[in-house]
């Protein structure tokens, strides 16, 4: 994956575009890889390679992330969903778990 992006972005940063060495550089999650997120999106989705930029430092690694909660990260968890064919998915989970899910009053 790495090699992958490495070469998807020509060697650069995604954020500040200086060149990188393969060694130095750091997959970066849009969406984190926390632990609601996991049980809320799924690993394949979080995971996914469109969720995933190569950047050459910590700062550039927090400017990819795209706002908790936002329009943003719905539209991209449910891109990444459809590619993988899992949409609905969550609804799934939803039904297995719905103690989790129920608190907060959503059907
Ligand atoms: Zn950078």
């Amino acid at each position: 994956m790495r090699t992958r992006k490495y070469s998807e972005q020509k060697g650069k940063c995604f954020v500040c575009h200086k060149p990188m060495e393969l060694m130095q550089t750091q997959l970066a999650h849009r969406v984190p890889q926390s632990k609601i997120n996991l049980d809320k999106y799924s690993k394949p989705v979080i995971h996914h390679e469109d969720n995933l930029r190569l950047v050459c430092s910590l700062k550039c690694n927090a400017a990819v992330l795209v706002r908790p909660g936002s329009i943003g990260e719905t539209d991209l968890m449910l891109s990444i969903e459809k590619k993988l064919g899992i949409v609905g998915l969550r609804r799934k989970i939803r039904q297995k778990m719905p103690n989790i899910y129920n608190k907060n009053g959503h059907n």
